[in-house]
């Protein structure tokens, strides 16, 4: 098979990508933001400011197609999780145990960066940024997707296609492909939407230099009824710590200003 396009470069997109590339003799990724070189935060994942937890199986799936990737996330100044214990705390206790395998605990960037540079490695994956995806070609009948439609971002706003045997949409919340495929006269099922109306405030802290060797990892289980939120307290690379606060249902979100985010997590008792 010749050429697989892939929508979006987050980490659907990454490892799609990764797989398809042992089938495909071609396998663009088209993603809309500039990439950065380093790791660091970008428009197109604003959720990736906050913290972000792999979890087992994750894992093992992330090891499976990138062999080594933890080890690689530690030299980048992760944080192994056999390195340290992790706090359990809910309205029945406290529960003290050390993570069952062995990931790094990272922020969302630097796991995304170490994941892109290994594609950007494998000699048949081609990464077009700064690139919208705006449309699905067809063919005549519309049977057959062939293709996609291409706007960059620059000045200009040129547009492109790009045609593709296999096309992937991992655009995630995003996603035109409903519309697209309503434009080629498909209709699409309803989705049928929980809203749980999530809000998270995250803080980013410097662990001091003394508190680095007894430091634990705490997550702290909400109590809607008495207005307890959860509480995260995380490390991720460098000795940082982000310190997340969530709540749901759309009635009392955590503050994005410090000082009172402060009283809350004081009040949430996770530290
Ligand atoms: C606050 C918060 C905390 C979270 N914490 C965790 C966690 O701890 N662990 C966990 O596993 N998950 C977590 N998640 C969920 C996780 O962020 C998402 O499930 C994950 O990002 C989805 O990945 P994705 O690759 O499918 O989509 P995304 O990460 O949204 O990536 C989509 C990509 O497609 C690109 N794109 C979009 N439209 C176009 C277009 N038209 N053309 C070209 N490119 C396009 C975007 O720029 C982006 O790069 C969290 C989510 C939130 C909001």
């Amino acid at each position: 098979m010749n050429k697989a396009v892939v929508i979006g470069a987050g980490i659907a997109g990454l490892i799609t990508a990764r797989m398809l590339s042992e089938y495909y003799k071609e396998v663009y990724i088209v993603e809309r933001d500039e990439l950065p070189t380093a790791p660091a935060i970008r428009q197109g994942t604003p959720q990736s400011f906050h913290p972000h937890r792999v979890l087992p199986r994750g894992h093992m799936i992330l090891e499976r197609c990138f062999p080594g990737y933890t080890h690689e996330l530690i030299e980048h100044g992760a944080h192994t999780s056999d390195a340290e214990e992790m706090v359990l705390v809910n309205q029945f206790g406290i529960l003290v145990f050390r993570p069952p395998i062995v990931s790094a605990s990272s922020s969302r960037a630097l796991l995304e960066w170490v994941l892109r540079r290994r594609l950007q490695n494998i000699h048949n994956v081609h990464f077009l940024t700064n690139t919208e995806v705006i449309g699905l070609m067809s063919s005549e009948d519309h049977k057959t997707i062939t293709g996609i439609y291409t706007k960059k971002r620059s000045k200009n706003k040129q547009e492109g296609m790009l045609t593709a045997d296999m096309v992937i949409d991992t655009a995630g919340r995003s996603s035109k492909v409903i519309k697209s495929l309503n434009s080629l006269g498909y209709t699409v099922p309803d989705p049928e939407v929980l809203k749980v109306s999530l809000g998270y405030s995250t803080q980013y802290y410097k662990i001091p230099r003394q508190m680095e060797q007894q430091w634990r990892s705490v997550v702290s289980e909400a109590q809607p009824a008495k207005g307890k939120m959860t509480g995260m307290l995380l490390r991720i690379e460098d000795n940082i710590a982000g310190t997340l606060l969530f709540s749901a249902g759309g009635e009392n979100y955590p503050s994005a200003k410090p000082d009172e985010f402060q009283e809350e997590l004081k009040k949430s008792k996770c530290v």
